[in-house]
């Protein structure tokens, strides 16, 4: 007997990828086109170990509370770099990542290795290593009232003593040119979109929604009302029904261009020049 398929989930990051441009949208829903044309980067790498690391790390049954130390932490980026922990299948897909990004580049790869043990580092700072979450990588979803399903894999979300939800995301790239904190976090289509799904899920108040930069020892957020979460909620309902709606996917000249793995295929995008991978290479000691 045929499997019924369920509804389309909708996740953050697409809407807000084709909010930027349908053509990349279209392009990134093709498995075939994804496959062939997306070039993982060492950024996605790094910020996928440390992603891995931390969620050992906040797992009191996997990491006792007396083994939250720095020493540890740095050593779960080390096996999460290696795939230790994973799945025999997901550790030769973490391998084959690893070789598509660094290839041969053994410095290459050292330099962002310890670029994302320096993240971990100044996040152990800054951290309060006390905290067991609610939930942590987890893929939540929910049904907004209008049937649509919006699903996103959280980083973690941690219970606070009133009860109410903190939703935490981390952040290992740069924190955004803004003027004020708030506004950067509130922007944030994803943060609001888990909100919602949070308080959908688990029936309960999320109180504070934040962004964790690593690399800048700073957490920014905000407290979600519910009139800022319907409006999120009619912006996440307005842009499925476009791409419902869209016949054509046209290309959108962005900012992102230059990263955009689909310029050689996209009729904008092949006159654009690529950014300068140089620019990315994390300033690091070492
Ligand atoms: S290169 Fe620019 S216009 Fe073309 S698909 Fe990518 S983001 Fe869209």
């Amino acid at each position: 007997m045929a499997m019924r398929a369920g509804p389309k989930k909708h996740y953050p990051t697409a809407l807000e990828t084709y909010r930027d441009c349908p053509f990349k949208y279209r392009c990134g829903q093709d498995p075939e086109i994804k496959e062939k044309y997306r070039r993982p980067t060492p950024e996605q790498f790094v910020g996928t170990c440390v992603h891995d690391a931390l969620e050992v790390f906040f797992d009191v049954r996997r990491t006792p509370m007396g083994q939250r130390t720095r020493e540890h932490l740095a050593n779960l980026l080390r096996r999460a770099w290696a795939g230790v922990d994973l799945t025999s299948r997901r550790r030769r897909e973490r391998e084959e990542e690893r070789r598509r990004v660094f290839g041969d580049d053994r410095e290459n790869e050292a330099a962002y290795g310890k670029h994302g043990l320096t993240l971990l580092d100044r996040y152990f700072n800054i951290t309060d290593r006390t905290v067991v979450p609610y939930t942590a990588e987890q893929f939540h979803e929910t049904a907004l009232p209008s049937g649509i399903v919006v699903a996103g894999k959280i980083d973690r979300i941690d219970k606070m003593p009133d009860g109410s939800l903190k939703v935490v995301d981390y952040k290992t790239g740069k924190l955004p040119f803004r003027t004020d904190d708030e506004s950067v976090a509130k922007e944030d289509l994803q943060l609001s979109t888990y909100a919602i799904v949070v308080t959908g899920k688990y029936r309960l108040p999320v109180s504070r929604c934040v962004l964790v930069f690593l690399a800048h020892d700073r957490e920014v957020g905000f407290c979600p009302t519910p009139e800022l979460l319907e409006e999120k909620a009619r912006v996440i309902e307005e842009t499925v029904r476009q791409i419902e709606a869209d016949r054509e996917f046209a290309p959108r000249e962005n900012p992102l261009c230059p990263w955009c793995d689909y310029r050689e295929i996209c009729p904008i995008g092949k006159d654009i020049a690529p950014a300068d991978r140089v620019r990315e290479t994390p300033d690091v000691p070492f």
